[in-house]
């Protein structure tokens, strides 16, 4: 069993247990905001996952490595699958 996490892991603040989601990636906690009025950072954001229609909340760093990633792939396939001329 992973040991209890009581800080954030994207900006390493006391986790506000009302303000928690658990990262569908790295699968730690961060703040996530239930509330528009609550004071708690931002450090991730909700996000479908279109294979299972599913949601799930993903943090900020992996949300930022997924984001580069869909780029480099996209980059790949304009370089191997070159449009006819
Ligand atoms: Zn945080
Ligand atoms: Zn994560």
């Amino acid at each position: 069993m992973p040991e209890p996490q009581t800080n954030c892991h994207v900006c390493d603040d006391p986790l506000d247990p009302e303000h928690v989601a658990r990262c569908a990636v790295c699968f730690r906690q961060f703040h996530q905001k239930w509330n528009i009025h609550a004071q708690v950072p931002e450090c991730g954001r909700p996000f479908i996952n279109p294979e299972t229609c599913t949601m799930g909340f993903v943090c900020r760093p992996c949300d930022e490595r997924l984001a580069a990633e869909a780029e480099q792939d996209a980059q790949r396939q304009q370089t191997s699958y070159p449009p006819p001329a």
